[in-house]
């Protein structure tokens, strides 16, 4: 789930009970902004599946009970 508000960008995992999220925060914003935090997350390991967005502890070919909700993963980006 993507919400697009005045100063950031914010993409939220759609996997039930993921706390997963990005958040991308701009100075200024500019048309180009969302698709660039999007850019951002495809980099990251994030997918997009018509529009619902899955981290990259929440690989959707995976059943849910072996996805990664403790964001482990996050740590390992890091
Ligand atoms: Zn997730």
């Amino acid at each position: 789930m993507r919400s697009i508000r005045a100063a950031s960008t914010q993409t939220i995992c759609d996997c039930a009970d993921c706390p997963s999220y990005a958040l991308t925060a701009h100075l200024q914003r500019s048309a180009d902004q969302a698709e660039r935090h999007h850019q951002a997350n495809a980099r990251d390991g994030w997918t997009d599946v018509e529009g619902r967005d899955y981290c990259p502890g929440c690989p959707t070919d995976r059943p849910e009970d072996e996805h990664d909700h403790a964001g482990a993963w996050d740590e390992a980006l890091a």
